[in-house]
């Protein structure tokens, strides 16, 4: 048994991956601490946010868990794991008003890398229009080390969120669209800057095409918004703007006080 299966093992009871049929209204005291203990242990985020915020953080996982159906492909499934993913998801699209990824009514988890295809290396994450894959062992790890600007998990809900507002269009939010429009504008120039410096704080991933820009940069984003912000402020800004969260200022005044 991983180290990995063996947290997993002792951290979460083994449960069935059905939708749960409670009131979607309001979370329900079971559950609302059972995601608030959960919630707590693995996603830093979460610390950065005021009490209030966190009660809707919590209300927003608790309905974005119970729209989706989660499939357990090849591992058993774990209470904890939709709450987790579902968190992540959530984390991500705080700043907005429509964080339900509407598009996507699947999301399938993995115990580890998995393959694709014969031709391509093992994926750790993708979305297609069939929904939105991870790998558990992964996900696990983003959390685990929040400094690295790697997290599987905030990669792929970026990819869902673009997705989710142009190519399938389900839910569009144009303020979304008109921030988003910025980041082109951005990735040839760091693109030069790569070329002429051989170096750029973003993962030379980030420079395959302009949707992994979009996705590394978020991560980035999250895992180290100080980082980002000191070493390309001008993506920063883009970001922020873009998911409507300053996470540099909340950093700032969660280490000052
Ligand atoms: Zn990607």
């Amino acid at each position: 048994m991983s180290i990995v299966s063996k947290i997993v093992s002792h951290l979460f009871g083994r449960g069935k991956s059905s939708d749960a049929s409670s009131s979607p209204e309001g979370t329900p005291p079971h559950a609302k601490k059972e995601y608030t203990n959960l919630i707590a242990q693995y996603i830093p985020y979460f610390h950065l946010l005021t009490p209030s915020e966190k009660e809707l953080f919590i209300q927003r996982t608790w309905l974005f868990r119970n729209n989706k159906s989660f499939h357990f492909v090849n591992m058993a499934a774990f209470d904890g794991v939709p709450v987790l993913i579902s968190a992540a998801a959530v984390q991500m699209t705080f700043g907005l008003r429509d964080y339900r990824l509407g598009f996507f009514k699947d999301i399938y988890v993995m115990p580890d890398a998995y393959q694709y295809d014969l031709q391509s290396p093992p994926y750790i994450g993708h979305v297609s229009p069939q929904g939105i894959f991870i790998s558990w062992k992964h996900f696990l790890q983003g959390y685990a080390d929040s400094g690295d600007n790697v997290n599987v998990a905030i990669h792929e809900m970026a990819h869902a969120l673009s997705y989710n507002n142009f190519v399938a269009v389900a839910d569009t939010d144009w303020e979304f669209r008109d921030d988003f429009a910025k980041l082109p504008g951005l990735y040839g120039p760091e693109m030069n800057k790569l070329i002429v410096n051989k170096r750029s704080y973003l993962r030379p991933y980030a420079f395959t095409n302009p949707q992994e820009f979009w996705a590394v940069s978020v991560e980035a984003f999250f895992e180290n918004p100080v980082g980002l912000k000191d070493n390309m402020p001008g993506l920063y800004a883009v970001i922020a703007e873009i998911l409507n969260q300053d996470l540099q200022a909340r950093h700032r005044i969660n280490t000052t006080v």
